[in-house]
Parts: C-alpha cells; sequence; structure tokens
C-alpha cells in the first residue's frame, strides 16, 4: 500500500487548535477515520466499547503475552481491547499504523464567517425576518495562524507498525470515506469529501477484517451501518451557500417539534448548548453533486409516542425525492434502498457499498 494520493472535492477541515502550525493535521484526519470505522464495526455487530464522550479500551499488557499469534482480533478482545482500539490505539496500546501527510498543491481556503443560506428567510419570535446563519465555533477561529480548511491534493502515507497489520486495511477505509463519507472535521459544514488520485484503493483487507471482528452486539443508540442513510443530488446551484439553504429546509421538516429537529439537524444557535447535526450535506462539488447522509438511531429519549426512527427518515427521503433527482439511496434492511432493497444481511449490504462481487 503505502502512499494514498488525495484530491479534496470539497475543502478538508483538520484543526482549528490555536498556536499550531498552518497545515494538514494527521490527528485531524484520525477522529474521521476512526468514526467511520467504529460505524462499520457496529454495524457487522463486532465489539466497540465506549461512545462519544467516553473512554477507550484499557489494554492488559499481562494477558496479551499469554496468547498465540493466531487469530489475532480474538486474543486482542481478551486482552481488553475492543476492534476499533485493536488498530486505533488506547490506553497502553499504539495505533497500528503510522500515518503522515505530504502537502502536494495545497492552497488555503478563506474561511467565511458566519455562513449565511442566503435563499432563505424566517420570521422569528418577534416577528422580524431574519437570514438564517451558521456559526463556527469560536476555537476555530482563534488561533496564529488560523488553521483554514484546505483545498487540492496530498499524499497520505501510511505504514503499518508491524508485520501482523496490513496498511491495506486503512487504504480500504479511505476508499470507503471517499465513496460514502467525509474525512477530516466539520463534515456538518459541508468539508472533507474527497477523491482518491491514485484509486480505487481495494476495499476487500477492510471486508475481510471487519468480517473477522463481526457478532451479533447490537447498538442501538450509536452511529452505525445499520442506522446511517446515504444519498446524492445534482444541483445547478453550485455556490456553498446551497449547502445551507438545503440545511434549513431539511431543519424545516420537523419544524413541529424543535426537540426533533435539535436531535436531527443540531443546533445551530450561537449561545447555548451545541448539538452536531446527525445530517451531513457535503458543499456542492464535481458537476453540481451534493453528497447527504446521516445517523438516526433506533432509541432516542426525545422520540416519545409520536416518532421513530423510520418516520424521521421517510420525511427527509420523501422531501428530496419530490425535490430533486437522487442518484441512489442506500440504507440497509429497508425498501427505500435504491441498489439492495430489504437487504437485512449486514455483509452483504456492506459488499455492495465496498463495490465487493460476491463470492
Ligand atoms: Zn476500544
Amino acid at each position: 500500500m503505502g502512499n494514498l494520493d488525495i484530491k479534496t472535492l470539497t475543502p478538508l477541515w483538520t484543526g482549528g487548535v490555536g498556536g499550531k502550525v498552518d497545515r494538514i493535521h494527521e490527528t485531524g484526519l484520525l477522529g474521521s477515520m476512526r468514526w467511520w470505522y467504529e460505524a462499520l464495526v457496529r454495524g457487522l455487530g463486532g465489539e466497540v466499547h465506549g461512545g462519544p464522550g467516553l473512554d477507550y479500551c484499557n489494554f492488559k499488557a499481562d494477558q496479551y503475552r499469554n496468547f498465540e499469534i493466531e487469530n489475532e482480533t480474538e486474543y486482542l478482545r481478551a486482552a481488553g481491547l475492543c476492534d476499533v482500539c485493536q488498530i486505533f490505539g488506547a490506553t497502553g496500546w499504539k495505533r497500528r499504523f503510522y500515518l503522515s501527510i505530504v502537502e502536494k498543491d495545497i492552497k488555503n481556503e478563506k474561511i467565511q464567517h458566519p455562513i449565511k443560506a442566503i435563499q432563505r428567510k424566517y420570521t422569528n419570535d418577534e416577528g422580524k425576518e431574519r437570514i438564517p446563519t451558521w456559526y463556527f465555533p469560536e476555537s476555530d477561529l482563534k488561533g496564529a495562524p488560523p488553521n483554514t480548511p484546505k483545498t487540492g491534493t496530498f499524499e497520505m502515507q501510511i505504514q503499518s507498525r508491524d508485520h501482523r497489520f496490513s496498511p491495506d486495511i486503512i487504504g480500504g477505509l479511505i476508499q470507503f470515506i471517499a465513496d460514502w463519507g467525509a474525512l477530516g472535521a466539520r463534515s456538518q459544514m459541508g468539508f472533507g469529501i474527497i477523491e482518491p488520485v491514485n484509486g480505487p484503493f481495494d476495499t476487500r483487507p477492510l471486508y475481510r477484517r471487519l468480517v473477522a471482528a463481526s457478532g451479533s452486539r447490537s447498538y442501538a443508540g450509536y452511529p452505525s451501518l445499520k442506522n446511517i442513510f446515504w444519498t446524492c443530488i445534482r444541483t445547478k446551484k453550485t455556490g456553498k451557500e446551497e449547502t445551507f439553504n438545503l440545511k434549513y429546509d431539511l431543519r424545516r421538516l420537523f419544524s413541529d417539534d424543535p426537540k426533533v429537529r435539535h436531535f436531527v439537524m443540531g443546533t445551530s444557535l450561537k449561545s447555548g448548548e451545541r448539538m452536531a447535526s446527525k445530517v451531513k450535506i457535503s458543499r456542492p462539488y464535481g458537476d453540481g453533486r451534493i453528497r447527504i447522509w446521516g445517523w438516526i438511531p433506533e432509541k432516542a429519549n426525545c422520540y416519545g409516542k409520536a416518532w421513530d426512527r423510520n418516520r424521521i427518515v421517510e420525511r427527509i427521503y420523501r422531501y428530496l425525492t419530490e425535490k430533486y433527482n437522487l442518484e441512489f439511496w442506500r440504507e440497509m434492511d429497508n425498501s427505500r434502498d435504491s441498489v439492495t432493497p430489504n437487504t437485512g444481511d449486514a455483509r452483504r449490504f456492506l459488499q455492495s457499498l465496498l463495490g465487493i462481487k460476491e463470492g
């Protein structure tokens, strides 16, 4: 494997920490890689400890020494590591691969702050007309120089830390993110759509590793292959405010229930508690594509009796299908899925996402 050449299709955001040099930060990429890997492992019923805000696993070195080196995922579990920490590291256990970034042709993108959805207006509680506006967290804007979003091409150099771990697994993960997700932080601002320049990277090593870790665990309240949906629309309006126009339209679908609206679409208030949107909308890229995906959990306190996962996704689906031509709709074990409808078998669904022929 070795070197992955990556081109940004929408700007890449990897940091906003004051004082650090303005460049692509590896840590900013690793967070999103871990997030997607967790979602995949959860989808296949593998072992993922913790969750947002919780600690990573604790590695028990004394137990580890007693094991044979066959069936790696099993003995590392027995030594206290979940399937994600086995690769991405935990307390007392190093990440299995080195990642370094070589910037090839990188330019700074200006942060536009705040960003206004210029084509939409709403009337606030006091009867005044307002334009919906999104703000970056203050921490993103501080620092000297500020860590700006980047566009262009760069190289991800992936090296295995030991011979038993194949860096091709990470290559497969990057291909998955290029096809279905976003790399780096602030995906809710439309950042992080990438394209492999020397790809596509082989997704089979990733698939084999995930299958080796699969099981029967379920994770109703966390992002997972089982509760994520994906779609892509085409638009002639290619300005970056289009992301926020669409975001505003989707928020309005839940205007009858502010709690559910905040839960699904996040809070956009400048002050007060900040909740991240579970639905991500990319900036327009290529010939006017906008990638939309989101995770809607099966269970949530705010659902009450009136809501469930299906009702929420159905509203989004219906709105988008009525207003746009969808290139596809992907959702596991659901009739809405346009490629493998009603496929409850996580492996088959994952094969389809990864472009792996059965067998
Ligand atoms: Zn873990």
